[in-house]
């Protein structure tokens, strides 16, 4: 944490430009393994031993895409940047602004920032998860069977 907010109530971290939050790191998406994803950034905003959640802060840029996976564990996402599309489960869906996108277990799901602008999104997890998993090429030529998820996943 920085000089600048030492004297700050130490529970506020205030919103700075850009979606941003004092004394909150912005990383790399997955920093471990070789998922394929493009230009994405992570925050945590919320991570403490007395919570059993954690709310990150995600974005994509434009034009970028996170992991396609699935994994035993819930998603709750809030889109607050931006729009973009997601594919979960079976379902294609335009996306924007304070939409709320449900992700049960074992689902599969993607989330892909639309061309000209970036696509931010708050996401509600689980603090102790299992990790992701990818698809197989069986299981990609399933999803693929469906001509709208194809499109999704070469959009
Ligand atoms: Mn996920």
């Amino acid at each position: 944490m920085s000089d600048a907010i030492k004297n700050e109530a130490p529970n506020l971290r205030r919103h700075e430009d850009g979606f941003a939050w004092q004394g909150v790191q912005r990383l790399a998406y997955k920093q471990d393994g070789d998922a394929p994803f493009h230009d994405v950034s992570r925050q945590t905003l919320f991570s403490r031993p007395d919570l059993a959640g954690e709310l990150r802060y995600f974005e994509v840029g434009p034009g970028g895409h996170t992991t396609l996976e699935r994994h035993g564990h819930v998603h709750g996402v809030v889109i607050v940047r931006g729009r973009g599309r997601c594919l979960v489960g079976s379902d294609v869906s335009e996306i924007g602004p304070l939409d709320l996108v449900t992700i049960p277990g074992w689902t599969w799901h993607q989330f892909k920032a639309a061309p000209d602008e970036p696509l931010g999104f708050l996401c509600l997890v689980d603090a102790t998860r299992d990790r992701p998993a990818l698809p197989t090429p069986e299981e990609l030529a399933t999803l693929r069977a469906s001509p709208e998820i194809a499109a999704f996943l070469d959009g």
